[in-house]
């Protein structure tokens, strides 16, 4: 089975706010199965579709509880209690941005099957929801970072993607 890479920062499509989901048929559901199959290999809590060029509202979490498919998800409650936490990126190699964000949020979507689903989160759970919500509009972790923090981020990014290119070369080699 062939599945699409990981599409790095610089893609325009990360930049695009997604398109809602109209109608959850074999096609999504293969999607977030091939995303999930994808995030695991990557050793990753979370991805959204647009990360491997699909400009859907779809999202695929694991923080070690098993899966969550969430189609058109949408946070519904911000907690006021905000925490701090060194975020990584599978569409940022090697990065982590310490980002702030509200501790506990609600969530509303519809899960593989098209049935509506609530969910109350905190801790990582919550701060992955987050982070892939944002992914469906467009927003990146260095878009919620500081100036220093973004340019930082760039930097350690561009040595990262230099690095894998590298490793590639000498494999083909
Ligand atoms: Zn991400």
């Amino acid at each position: 089975m062939k599945y699409r890479d990981i599409l790095i920062f610089g893609e325009p499509v990360l930049k695009e706010k997604s398109k809602e989901v109209q109608n959850i048929d074999s096609n999504i559901r293969k999607t977030l199965k091939n995303m999930y199959e994808i995030m695991k290999r990557a050793d990753g809590v979370g991805l959204a579709a647009p990360q491997i060029g699909i400009p859907l509202r779809l999202v695929v979490i694991d923080v070690g509880e098993g899966p969550i498919f969430m189609v058109n998800p949408e946070i519904t409650w911000y907690s006021k209690e905000e925490v701090d936490f060194e975020e990584g990126c599978l569409s940022f190699p090697g990065v982590a941005i310490n980002i702030t964000r509200p501790e506990k949020v609600k969530v509303a979507f519809l899960d593989e099957k098209g049935r509506k689903n609530f969910l109350e989160a905190d801790g990582l759970l919550a701060r992955a929801i987050q982070h892939e919500v944002d992914h469906l509009d467009g927003v990146l972790i260095i878009d919620r970072a500081t100036k220093t923090q973004r340019m930082e981020a760039i930097q350690k990014l561009q040595e990262n993607i230099q690095q894998i290119e590298e490793t590639k070369t000498l494999t083909k080699e």
